[in-house]
């Protein structure tokens, strides 16, 4: 998994040291552990959710340019992987799942593995007011537009990687960056992600 990594382009060698780091066997079902290094999306314990494929969690750790210390916002817990990696970046991260039950299990999991990750159970289109601002803000579900509660929480040169969707094309990885007072977003490629649904997201059933 390393050298594909490392083959696809990643350089930073906190997010390299990171996802060396985390034991992503912990983070996938008991019938995928054998699987868990391959660079794939895997299933979680979820109807329709997926752990995404470690270059994709590279790409996006890697673009939210972590320093030690700094407070970080991940939407989508899912299996806690992703919120793993980013506190192995020196990250005091806060993460946000919608799915209650999968909140619970990624709560659990980071507390037994020792990664400084407070798990919270909602909806985080709306972002985290009550714990803002974040140095950096990754959302692990494309969202239909950009996410304009969690742009506000970023202190002065925060980032937030979020994917959007470019309509029947998939999504577009894109980062905003707070310059000088204003947003800032570059595209950083095409990318497939699970719907981001609520408030400020897409509709979706109700899940406990
Ligand atoms: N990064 C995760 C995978 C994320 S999959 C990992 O490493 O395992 C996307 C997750 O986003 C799913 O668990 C889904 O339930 C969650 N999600 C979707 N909409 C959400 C929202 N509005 N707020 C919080 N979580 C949301």
């Amino acid at each position: 998994m390393m050298a594909s990594l490392i083959e696809h382009g990643i350089r930073s060698p906190a997010v390299l040291q990171a996802m060396a780091g985390v034991p992503r066997e912990e983070f996938v079902l008991d019938g995928d552990r054998e699987r868990a290094y391959a660079d794939r999306a895997l299933p979680i314990d979820a109807p329709g959710q997926t752990i995404s494929q470690p270059l994709m969690v590279a790409v996006v750790v890697e673009a939210l340019e972590l320093h030690r210390g700094d407070r970080a916002l991940d939407v989508g817990t899912g299996s806690g992987y992703q919120a793993a990696v980013m506190a192995a970046c020196g990250a005091h991260v806060v993460s946000i799942e919608r799915v209650g039950s999968l909140a619970e299990t990624a709560a659990d999991r980071l507390r037994r593995l020792g990664y400084d990750v407070e798990v919270i159970a909602g909806d985080g289109t709306l972002g985290v007011p009550e714990r803002a601002p974040f140095d950096a803000i990754a959302v692990g579900a494309a969202a239909p537009r950009l996410p304009v509660a969690l742009a506000r929480q970023l202190v002065p040169g925060g980032r937030l990687v979020v994917p959007i969707s470019n309509g029947p094309n998939g999504e577009e990885l894109t980062r905003l960056r707070v310059i000088n007072g204003r947003w800032v977003t570059e595209s950083l490629g095409p990318c497939r992600f699970v719907p981001l649904i609520g408030a400020d997201g897409y509709e979706g059933a109700d899940t406990g």
